[in-house]
């Protein structure tokens, strides 16, 4: 074996054994004889009549000679078990496979510590949630993003569809935004932005979803709501917004204009993509003509 290949097996932090067609240990690594407790130099001794081997070990013997008797049968073994050794158990995990070296069968026994896997799993797992959270989440504020809302608001769709239920959204854009920022500058109207999303995640119902689109342009989610109740919720939240107030800025007011537009239940769809985009569309125009009224108002856009 090249100094290569020997660096790599002292190296790796997985059990390699490898066992010819007469069950005798051809090749093992410092891994190996550490997670299942070999000793000494292991080459030529049979390993499945050492007696440091744990029973679940033993039990891989049947495949193993099955497998070295017949080349087509296959070799495809895993164990979970604990193995005592000195410095406590450890649950570890044994694969046992067939490999064909210079024409002749092989037995390949990997052993990994099934506390590091499973570690190592839990950490990717993790580590994987949080970049898929990320992804759907507006750093500013921790709401959910517009990608989000349009993933989500498709699939809200075809679940009211299915129940027979109404569905609204609400699309709200703060009033003279930048007159806010031109004013108390850009770090207040952060603020203000961080304190709209509070109040969105504090009135809004178990359900709703709400959203910063981008800017200072919100959207909110209603499943189950007609036209009428969600011009209710609207209303509801542009009172809360203007008794907003700032210990830092006592003057600054906050106001906002929403567009709703609601979608009925109406026989049977498919392109929900399609009815979602038209749904923020609508609420868009709705959105625009709350603006053209004098801002600081609620306008639905007709069902
Ligand atoms: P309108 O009532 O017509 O909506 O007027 P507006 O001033 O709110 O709208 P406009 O589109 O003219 O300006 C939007 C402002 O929002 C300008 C921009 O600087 C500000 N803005 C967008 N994103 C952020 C942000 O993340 N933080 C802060 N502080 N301001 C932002
Ligand atoms: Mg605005
Ligand atoms: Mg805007």
């Amino acid at each position: 074996m090249n100094e290569t290949c020997q660096t790599l097996l002292t190296e790796l932090p997985v059990g390699v054994v490898l066992i010819d067609r007469g069950g005798r240990i051809v090749l093992s690594n410092p891994a190996a004889l550490d997670l299942i407790g070999l000793s000494g130099d292991p080459a030529g001794v049979p390993l499945f009549g050492g007696p440091a081997l744990s029973t679940e070990l033993r039990e891989l013997e049947g495949a193993f000679w099955s497998a070295m008797a017949d080349e087509s049968a296959p070799l495809d073994e895993d164990r979970e078990f604990a193995q005592s050794t000195p410095a406590g158990t450890r649950e570890l995990r044994a694969r046992l496979r067939r490999l064909t070296i210079e024409g002749q069968p092989h037995g390949l026994l990997l052993i990994d510590d099934n506390e590091r896997v499973k570690r190592t799993e839990r950490a990717l797992a993790a580590a994987l949630g949080e970049a898929q959270d990320q992804a759907v989440r507006d750093p500013l504020t921790g709401l959910f993003n517009r990608r989000h809302v349009e993933w989500v608001l498709p699939a809200e769709m075809k679940r009211a569809e299915r129940y027979g239920t109404p569905l609204s959204l609400l699309v709200l854009d703060l009033d003279h935004f930048k007159a806010v920022n031109d004013t108390y500058g850009h770090p207040m109207g952060d603020r203000v932005l961080v304190e709209l999303a509070r109040l969105l995640n504090r009135i809004l119902r178990v359900g709703d979803t709400s959203a910063r689109m981008g800017g200072e342009e919100f959207c909110v989610v209603l499943p189950h709501s007609d036209t009428a109740a969600a011009q209710r919720a609207a209303e509801r939240l542009q009172r809360v917004i203007r008794a907003l107030r700032f210990q830092e800025e006592p003057e600054l007011r906050v106001r906002a204009s929403i567009g709703v537009a609601t979608a009925r239940p109406a026989g049977p769809r498919t392109d929900f993509a399609g009815e979602a985009a038209r749904l923020l569309a609508a609420a868009d125009k709705a959105l625009y003509a709350a603006k053209n009224g004098g801002r600081d108002r609620t306008e639905a856009a007709p069902e």
